[in-house]
C-alpha cells in the first residue's frame, strides 16, 4: 500500500496570483520572415500548460514507478501521487463521496467509458448542438433539434424522456464549444430525474472557465479533458455514479482490472477505478491534471472570472463594431457564455480569414466545425455542407489564462484590416 509515503507539498496551493502559461514568449514567422509574438487565440482547442502544472510533472519525474503494485519507494510515491490526484479531481468538481473517479484519455474517452456501461436498452437523449464525443457514442439515441431558447431545451428533453422506456440518459453539453454559451444544466438534470433519467454532462468547455459543483447541481456524470484545462495530453475524466460503472464489463482487458485469474475463471475488480482503468496508467497525466485543478482553485474563480468576461468583452465589442462579421449564437448576443466566440466573415471563408490571421498576424484561431457539424451547420443556415464544405464553416477565438489585451486588440485590427482590403 502507499499509506506509509506521503506526497511532498506544492507550492500552487499557497499563491493566490493568476499563474503564468508556458510559452507566453513564443515567437512565430509571419509573411516576410518577420517573427512576432505569438497571440494564442485557441484555448479552447487545447490550453497551454501552466507553469505550476510543469512544476509539478517536473517534480514527480525523478521517482516514478508503476502504480498499485510496487513495494519500493518509487511506487509507492507515485501511488500516493496518484491516487492524491483522484482526490483532487474529486474535490475539483465536488463529487459525492460515494462517486466514482475514472482517469480516462480525454473526454472522448469518458463518454465511451459511460456509454459501454450503460445498462441493456438504455436510450440516450442528446441535442443536435453536442460535440461530436457526446454526440456519436450512444448505440441508442434520441437525437433532438437545437433548441431556440434554453427553456425549449427544458421543454424537448421533458418531452423527449416522458416517451421512453427503460433506462434513460440525457446528454447535454455545459459551454457549447461553439458559441461557449452556457447550458442551463441545472434545470435540465432536474427533468431528467423527474423521468427517472440519469444527466452525464460533459464540462469539458467549462471546466477551464467556471467552477463546476455536480453535487450542488444533482448531476449524475461529469466528463472533462485535462488539455483544455492547462494540463498536457492525454488525461481526462469521468466522474459520477458507481453502480453503472461497477456492473460494466471492463473497459479494457488486462492487469490492474483483474483481481484474480486462475485456471478456467477471472475475476474483475468491482471497483469502477481499478476496473476500467486497466494498464499502467498515465500518472504524469493525472498529476498535471490535479495540478491545474489545483492551481485554478487556489487563484480563486472570482479572479480568473473577472478577467476573462473583461477580455471576452472587448473582443466581443470590438467583432460586433466591425461590418462584415457576424458572431454566431444560438441563444442571442446576451445570453452568458465562457470566453469562446465564433464568427463568420462575408467574402471570405473560415480557412481564408485563418491562414491570414496566422500567416500575416501570428494570430491563432480555429477555422471549421469544430467537431459539431449538426451544430455548425445549424447556426450558418446551411442545408447540407458535408465535412469539407469549408463554405458551411466558422472561425472560432477562444481565451484563457495568458490571453492579453493586445492578442484580442490584434484580432480585431487584423479583421478590420482584412475586410478594407482591395
Ligand atoms: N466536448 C467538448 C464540448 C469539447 O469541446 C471537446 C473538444 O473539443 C470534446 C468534448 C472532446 O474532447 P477530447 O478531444 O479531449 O476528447
Amino acid at each position: 500500500t502507499a499509506a506509509a509515503v506521503t506526497v511532498p507539498a506544492t507550492r500552487a496551493s499557497e499563491d493566490r496570483r493568476i499563474p503564468a502559461v508556458l510559452g507566453s514568449d513564443l515567437e512565430v514567422p509571419v509573411k516576410g520572415g518577420r517573427l512576432v509574438p505569438y497571440a494564442n487565440l485557441d484555448y479552447a482547442a487545447s490550453a497551454p500548460c501552466l507553469e505550476p502544472v510543469s512544476a509539478a510533472v517536473a517534480a514527480a519525474l525523478p521517482a516514478y514507478s508503476s502504480v498499485h503494485r510496487g513495494a519500493g519507494y518509487a511506487s509507492q510515491l507515485t501511488t500516493a501521487r496518484y491516487e492524491q490526484a483522484r482526490h483532487t479531481v474529486r474535490a475539483f468538481v465536488g463529487a459525492r463521496p460515494d462517486d466514482s473517479v475514472v482517469f480516462t484519455r480525454n473526454t472522448t474517452d469518458a463518454t465511451n467509458l459511460l456509454a459501454r456501461s450503460l445498462p441493456e436498452g438504455t436510450t440516450a437523449v442528446v441535442f443536435d448542438t453536442e460535440h461530436h464525443a457526446s454526440l456519436l457514442p450512444w448505440a441508442d439515441a434520441v437525437r433532438l433539434a437545437p433548441p431556440a431558447f434554453p427553456g425549449e431545451a427544458v421543454r424537448a428533453a421533458d418531452e423527449a424522456l416522458a416517451g421512453i422506456d427503460g433506462p434513460k440518459l440525457l446528454v447535454v453539453t455545459a459551454a457549447s464549444n461553439v458559441t461557449g454559451e452556457l447550458w442551463p444544466i441545472a434545470a435540465l438534470a432536474h427533468i431528467a430525474h423527474r423521468h427517472g433519467a440519469r444527466i452525464l454532462v460533459d464540462a469539458a468547455q467549462l471546466v477551464p472557465h467556471r467552477r463546476l459543483n455536480l453535487t450542488a447541481l444533482d448531476l449524475d456524470y461529469v466528463v472533462f479533458s485535462g488539455h483544455k484545462l492547462y494540463a498536457p495530453f492525454g488525461t481526462g475524466a469521468l466522474i459520477g455514479r458507481t453502480d453503472w460503472l461497477a456492473a460494466a464489463e471492463p473497459y479494457l482487458r488486462g492487469g490492474g482490472a483483474v483481481k484474480a485469474v486462475n485456471d478456467d475463471e477471472t475475476e474483475w475488480h468491482a471497483d469502477p477505478e481499478a476496473r476500467h482503468e486497466a494498464g499502467t496508467p498515465n500518472v504524469l497525466g493525472a498529476i498535471a491534471l490535479a495540478a491545474a485543478c489545483d492551481a485554478l482553485n487556489a487563484t480563486g474563480w472570482s479572479a480568473l472570472l473577472h478577467e476573462e468576461e473583461r477580455l471576452i468583452g472587448r473582443l466581443r465589442a470590438g467583432l460586433a463594431a466591425i461590418e462584415g462579421v457576424h458572431e454566431l449564437s444560438l441563444w442571442g448576443p446576451d445570453h452568458p457564455r465562457v470566453g469562446i466566440v465564433s464568427f463568420v466573415v462575408d467574402g471570405f471563408t473560415a480557412r481564408e480569414v485563418a491562414e491570414v490571421l496566422s500567416g500575416e498576424y501570428g494570430i491563432g484561431v480555429r477555422d471549421g466545425k469544430f467537431c459539431a457539424h449538426p451544430f455548425v451547420r445549424h447556426l450558418l443556415g446551411a442545408k447540407d455542407g458535408g465535412c469539407d464544405d469549408v463554405t458551411a464553416s466558422a472561425v472560432r477565438a477562444s481565451i484563457g489564462i495568458g490571453t492579453t489585451e493586445e492578442h484580442v486588440d490584434r484580432l480585431v485590427a487584423a479583421l478590420r484590416d482584412l475586410l478594407n482590403r482591395d
